[in-house]
């Protein structure tokens, strides 16, 4: 599931078969995980103090995957209280002991959300002799780019991380010719849901007033995106401590520049999402994640299984409404 479009080149006897397509980001071993916990708790079944299930998320590399799931009722039917995930981490990709048996998260921030938009500015043509009887698209485009720049500066609290990107442009057809449409595209990233709607909201009003100032019109359409990953501070404290009886190690990831789509579960219920590491540069694991070299080290497989399962049979015995 969710393979990349690469080449495999990692050598290993159980390399894709599939010429051009691989596992280059571990989600392969998040199947194996998942099954393997699913294993753990159906064999205890009967202990089970309420329902699990089982979300095998595809399409995290779009950062889709999870949405599609919502839309077709994953949080419904039984209802769901709480939600975790987790992703493997190997090779050079963190500051920190990714030996295997390591847990690796966060309590409260942790991932960054992702959305891309797209600026459509609209003027008025005029022969360029005539400024006054055309609307520059091109020149709104220029006040907004400057604006939008300025956000980091002047919207975002000292000490909270953002990337406001603009990335993209397009428009004019001749030197003469006064300009009527422009379109820009950008990308925003931030740490927190709620900076990530106030930047959504400042960027359209920067957008849809320059514009009215200067007599075009203008809209922001944002083409999708994903919040920021977040462990509720209350949910993480409690999953840490399921964690710590079958995890040798785990550690604190800092702040992670990457996305994952996960975090659009975390808008409806309190999610705790965890990475499992399977061997870094020390251990002889030298290639990341999207690299067609990648291996790890398959041990780190069963303490991913081991704390899946051991968070939900303990979540659940721990949340049982007769206690
Ligand atoms: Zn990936
Ligand atoms: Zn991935």
């Amino acid at each position: 599931m969710d393979a990349l479009p690469q080449q495999e080149v990692s050598g290993v006897p159980f390399a894709s078969e599939n010429d051009g397509v691989c596992h280059a980001c571990g989600h392969d071993g998040h199947i194996a995980m998942l099954l393997g916990a699913a294993k753990i708790l159906k064999s205890h079944e009967e202990e089970l103090e309420g329902t699990v299930k089982f979300m095998f998320q595809p399409a995290e590399e779009l950062l889709q995957g999870s949405q599609s799931m919502i839309d077709a009722g994953i949080l419904e039917n039984p209802k769901v209280d709480v939600a975790m995930g987790m992703h493997m981490n190997f090779g050079p990709c963190g500051n920190y002991d990714m030996s295997v048996g390591t847990i690796a998260t966060r309590v409260g921030q942790m991932m960054q959300s992702a959305d891309e938009f797209e600026i459509v500015i609209k003027g008025k043509a005029s022969h360029g002799s005539q400024p006054e009887n055309g609307v520059n698209a091109l020149s709104v485009a220029a006040n907004i780019i400057t604006s939008i720049q300025q956000i980091k500066t002047l919207d975002v609290p000292a000490g909270e991380s953002c990337v406001v990107l603009l990335a993209k442009i397009s428009g004019g057809k001749a030197a003469n010719i006064i300009p009527d449409e422009v379109i820009i595209g950008g990308s925003m990233r931030t740490y927190s849901g709620e900076l990530r709607e106030k930047l959504k909201e400042h960027i359209s009003d920067i957008v849809t007033s320059t514009a009215r100032i200067w007599g075009a019109e203008a809209e922001v359409n944002y083409i999708f995106g994903t919040g920021p990953v977040e462990n509720d501070p209350e949910l993480a404290e409690e999953m840490l401590g399921y964690v710590a009886e079958v995890a040798e190690k785990i550690v604190d990831t800092g702040l992670i520049k990457g996305s994952e789509d996960f975090a659009n579960i975390g808008k409806h219920v309190p999610t705790f999402f965890a990475n499992v590491c399977a061997g870094g540069v020390a251990q002889g694991y030298a290639h990341m994640m999207h690299d067609p070299a990648l291996r790890f080290d398959e041990e780190g497989l069963k303490y991913g299984a081991a704390v899946e399962a051991t968070c939900a049979a303990n979540w659940l015995s721990n949340h049982t409404e007769n206690k």
